[in-house]
């Protein structure tokens, strides 16, 4: 497993869900710093993924599926 944001290996959270300005809201684990960043953003209109209603009301279960898959 590696952070969602950066990739690092190491000192990884549990999986959360938080947005991404690109793919909506997902799931994913995160390195502790990129987890403080991560959990002050919200979703602002200049995001490309705030258009898509689907992915912003989402799908909470694919992404987690898609961690476990
Ligand atoms: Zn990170």
């Amino acid at each position: 497993m590696y952070c969602k944001i950066c990739g690092d290996e190491d000192g990884l959270t549990g999986p959360f869900r938080f947005w991404s300005p690109d793919d909506g809201w997902i799931a994913g684990r995160l390195c502790l710093s990129c987890k403080g960043t991560e959990l002050k953003r919200k979703p602002a209109e200049s995001d490309f993924a705030y258009e898509d209603r689907n992915l912003y009301l989402s799908s909470e279960d694919d992404a987690i599926s898609e961690i476990y898959g």
